[in-house]
C-alpha cells in the first residue's frame, strides 16, 4: 500500500483544466519521479506475469508511456493506437465523446491480427469513451480484449461500467471518487 500512497501523492490535481468544472489528474510528475514510475511498471507487470497475452496495445500518448514499459517489461509487443491522421494506412479509426469535445482513434490494419490477445493500456479512465474505442478497435481487427488497464480510475464517472457491460475487463491501480 505505501508504494500506491507515493504514486498517488506525485499525481498533481489541477481544478478547472481543460475546462471549467472539470477536475484533472495530472500523471506527468509520477512519470518523472523514478519511484513512482517504476512503482508503476512493476505492480502492471506483477499482475499480467501470469496472463496470457501477446501484446500491449497504448493509447496515444500517456498510454504508450505505460504501455511500452510494460511490454517491454514482460517481453511482448507493443500496439499504438493514434490519434486521428498520424499512422500511415491502412487504418481502422472509431470516433468517441471525451469529458471536453470528440476525439478519434486509430490503429494500423494491414495484416490479420486474428486471435491476438491484447491487454489495452491508458493512463486514466474518466467516462470510459477513450477505453472503449480502443477496445472495439482492437476487435475490429481481429484482436482479444483480454483487459482494459489504467494507472487511474476517476470511479464517480462510471467508466468502468460502460467496459464491463460490453464483457471487457477493467484494471486500475490508483482510484479517485
Ligand atoms: P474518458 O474517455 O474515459 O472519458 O477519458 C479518458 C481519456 O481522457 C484518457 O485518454 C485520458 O488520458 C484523458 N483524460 C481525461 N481526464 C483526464 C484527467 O483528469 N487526467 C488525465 N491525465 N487524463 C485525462
Amino acid at each position: 500500500a505505501s508504494i500506491l500512497n507515493y504514486m498517488k501523492s506525485k499525481i498533481r490535481e489541477i481544478k478547472d483544466w481543460p475546462k471549467t468544472g472539470v477536475t484533472f489528474r495530472d500523471v506527468c510528475p509520477l512519470f518523472e519521479d523514478p519511484r513512482a514510475f517504476r512503482g508503476c511498471i512493476d505492480l502492471l507487470r506483477e499482475r499480467y506475469s501470469s496472463y496470457q497475452f501477446d501484446v500491449v496495445a497504448g493509447v496515444e500518448a500517456r498510454g504508450f508511456v505505460i504501455g511500452a514499459a510494460l511490454a517491454y517489461s514482460l517481453d511482448k509487443g507493443f500496439l499504438p493506437l493514434r490519434k486521428e491522421g498520424k499512422l500511415p494506412g491502412p487504418n481502422l479509426s472509431k470516433t468517441y465523446e471525451l469529458e471536453y469535445g470528440s476525439s478519434t482513434l486509430e490503429v494500423q490494419n494491414f495484416s490479420s491480427r486474428k486471435g491476438l490477445r491484447v491487454i489495452v493500456v491508458d493512463d486514466l479512465l474518466a467516462k470510459g469513451g477513450t477505453l472503449q474505442a480502443a477496445c472495439l478497435l482492437i476487435e475490429s481487427c481481429g484482436g482479444i480484449v483480454v483487459e482494459a488497464s489504467v494507472l487511474v480510475e476517476l470511479s464517480s464517472l462510471q467508466g468502468r461500467k460502460i467496459l464491463q457491460d460490453r464483457g471487457w475487463e477493467v484494471f486500475s491501480l490508483l482510484k479517485y471518487d
